[in-house]
């Protein structure tokens, strides 16, 4: 079968290093700057690399992989960093509205091991660094973010700025399992807590919530608690969602870890890869319970940067 598009581009991508089991490529990319559908907090998102090796056993993302023809397991070991990301986000930048929020790793972590060696995340961050009154969260699960604390301090100043560090258990027993390569929960707690020490508003998000696994009042509970305690301002909290090629992963590790559960999960995700409005209507409400005990709030905060204080000059009457 003949290759087109991404998957075209995949293929002759250039092997930029093989280590373990784990191989980086090089893509090349058209844009960096991606829409969201309607109805999402952000408009726009990025995603320096293809691929995650933090190897999470629930990841939605998988299914990017099956664009470039690989199969859900190879996105995490076939990594692909996107060439120019830094020149590509300046000219789409320039022509995408200030309000419009922009959301970076939504597919992928932007600080996963393959950022220590190719530096794509923060050559994005030094472009938004030279910007004035965008809107930019970044998810991550890595305390690798604090390598670039200086940069989004620069940021945080003239933009508005939120982290959200992906949190979904206490229990260091069960992340390991769900979240084989990615750092411990205490070890984002500390991010958590430095990011915020150093002005940066900083959320924790429990996603994705796991029936039965992760979605106990308690357990969500002493996980706000201690989101609070760091420093964080607000709280996620959305349901899991299992598309088949995360089914694919997702369903053998139940059956081997969570017998009991993986049967039920099969009759719950058969027709959909969403669970029941019943559900999610009593997390929703569970998880507000669990923010309004904390005083947590339940999305980005909009904050004033000091060096931004509105509509540019020239915005609506370009100077002559
Ligand atoms: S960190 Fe995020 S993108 Fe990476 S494997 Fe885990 S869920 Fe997927």
């Amino acid at each position: 079968m003949a290759l087109v598009g991404i998957a075209r581009l995949a293929a002759a991508s250039e092997l930029l290093e093989a280590k373990r089991a784990v191989e980086y490529f090089e893509l090349p990319a058209r844009s960096i700057l991606n829409r969201t559908r309607p109805n999402m907090p952000f408009q726009w998102t990025i995603n320096p690399y293809r691929g995650c090796e933090f190897g999470c056993k629930y990841c939605y993302a998988r299914y990017t992989h099956e664009f470039m023809e690989l199969d859900a397991v190879e996105f995490e070991d076939k990594i692909y960093a996107k060439q120019a990301t830094a020149e590509l986000l300046r000219q789409e930048l320039a022509r995408t509205g200030r309000k419009e929020h922009i959301a970076l790793g939504t597919a992928t972590d932007p600080y996963q091991p393959a950022e220590r060696r190719f530096g794509r995340t923060r050559a994005i961050l030094e472009v938004f660094a030279r910007e004035r009154g965008r809107f930019l969260g970044i998810t991550t699960k890595s305390d690798l973010v604090l390598r670039d604390l200086d940069l989004l301090c620069e940021i945080a100043r003239a933009n508005v700025l939120g982290v959200n560090l992906t949190v979904t258990t206490l229990d260091e027993k069960l992340a390991r399992l769900l979240e084989p390569r990615a750092p411990r929960p205490a070890l984002r707690l500390e991010t958590v807590r430095r990011l915020s020490a150093a002005g940066i508003c900083v959320s924790v998000f429990p996603n994705p919530i796991m029936p039965g696994i992760t979605d106990g009042e308690r357990a969500l509970d002493r996980l706000a608690r201690a989101a609070r305690d760091a420093g964080a301002l607000s709280f996620g909290g959305g349901p899991l969602f299992l598309m088949p090629s995360a089914q694919k992963v997702f369903f053998p590790f139940l059956e081997k870890h969570f017998p009991d559960l993986a049967p039920k999960y099969k009759a719950s995700f058969a027709r959909s890869a969403y669970l029941s409005k019943a559900y999610k209507d009593a997390l929703r409400e569970r998880v507000q319970r669990i923010r309004d005990r904390y005083g947590l709030a339940s999305g980005m905060i909009e904050y004033q940067p000091e060096l931004w204080a509105g509509e540019e000059q020239g915005e609506l009457f370009p100077l002559q």
